[in-house]
């Protein structure tokens, strides 16, 4: 039979209670595999006997192998290559910042960086989005919830985890079960990161954001509207033909009532389909009665063969003007494209390089070397 990750919180809790175990033992089982993910049942003492012949039978540590690792030439940045049981490739990725450096007397906070990790929710993505590289792969798998998490087993090992943003391959909200449980781990022993530290990307699934403030409160949320006008929308992203604007504004307003959260807007910038005075316009009208910050993603080719151009830096530039001066919203635009790609969902993708390099015996050197 195939063995499962430990991480797999709901079928482990349900073979623990079938054989009589008490589930409290798990988070303690969670925090030995997070020390060592190499370990043996056997080295964790204090369980029941119970646990050890249930554990051989049906668990593993880890359902996953980090691959490989690839940094960015400035250090700022790092891609792990993670194979799934199947043989399925899934990218994370690990940025690194120090957001209070200079505060005191000018020395790096104490504790050291803190880390965002980029999660992937799925291999591939259905939704399809034209300017998106993990869309051009089409949809081949959910996650579990076990390789959700163990994404971010691999990464606290290399680096220190502070913030979780759900914008790797793959449309979270259409893995909703496995989203949530992920993210009800994450935020529990032992990983115990605040809710408020994570954020989910979505193209705007309005059945499931009306669920979420529910399930997952205090979280953040991200939509990748890239269009203000729902014919731009489905031009630019078919699966937005299931979900009307007005029905996705009016979740949107629904959420931030429940929730009382600003939520944050991506909107890619693509050189004359979405970036012009009139569309800046329509976008501050459609989000001054909401609450949001819009980040300005301008657009990354993905190679050579993209039907999409990056828009000018003036015109990005004066988009930004508009929504600020004319309708004040908070505005930024996402300067470093490659390295810093905590911007919008899915600009990843696993190519035949990726697999290549990650079988190769050859040490990598740059993030860039494997985008796209
Ligand atoms: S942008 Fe996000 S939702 Fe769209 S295809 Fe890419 S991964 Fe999927």
């Amino acid at each position: 039979m195939a063995y499962r990750s430990i991480f797999d919180a709901s079928a482990l809790r349900t073979e623990f209670e079938n054989a009589g175990i008490n589930p409290q033992f798990i988070p303690l089982i969670w925090k030995k595999v997070l020390q060592n993910p190499n370990c043996k049942w056997e080295e964790i003492l204090s369980l029941p006997a119970a646990a050890y012949s249930l554990l051989n039978s049906k668990f593993v540590p880890l359902s996953s192998t980090l691959h490989s690792v690839a940094h960015s030439t400035d250090a700022v940045t790092s891609k792990l290559l993670v194979k799934l049981k199947s043989g399925a490739f899934v990218e994370a990725v690990i940025m690194r910042y120090d957001s209070r450096k200079g505060q005191y007397d000018g020395k790096p906070r104490p504790g050291g960086p803190r880390s965002t990790l980029c999660v992937s929710s799925q291999v591939g993505c259905k939704m399809g989005c034209k300017f998106c590289a993990t869309g051009s792969m089409g949809f081949k798998s959910n996650l579990s919830t076990g390789e959700i998490v163990e994404q971010l087993v691999h990464a606290s090992r290399i680096s220190n985890i502070r913030n979780i943003v759900f914008m790797g391959m793959g449309e979270p909200l259409n893995n909703y079960s496995a989203l949530v449980e992920a993210i009800r781990m994450m935020t529990t022993f032992p990983f115990q990161l605040s809710p408020k530290k994570i954020t989910v990307s979505t193209v705007g699934i309005v059945h499931a954001i009306n669920k979420l403030h529910h399930d997952l409160p205090n979280l953040n949320l991200a939509v990748s509207l890239h269009a203000p006008v729902q014919d731009i929308r489905c031009q630019i992203m078919p699966a937005a033909r299931a979900f009307p604007l007005e029905k996705l504004m009016d979740a949107l307003h629904l959420y931030q009532k429940n929730s009382q959260q600003k939520i944050f807007i991506e909107y890619i910038m693509l050189d004359g389909v979405n970036d012009d005075e009139l569309q800046a316009q329509q976008l501050g009208k459609l989000l001054e009665t909401l609450e949001v910050v819009v980040n300005l993603i301008p657009f990354n080719p993905i190679g050579s063969t993209s039907q999409f151009r990056t828009s000018s830096e003036a015109k990005v530039k004066y988009f930004q003007k508009v929504l600020r001066e004319k309708y004040n919203i908070r505005t930024t635009v996402r300067k470093e494209m490659g390295q810093d790609i905590n911007g919008a969902c899915g600009q990843l993708v696993v190519s035949e390089q990726d697999k290549l390099l990650a079988t190769s015996t050859a040490p990598l050197t740059d993030i860039e070397d494997l985008r796209f």
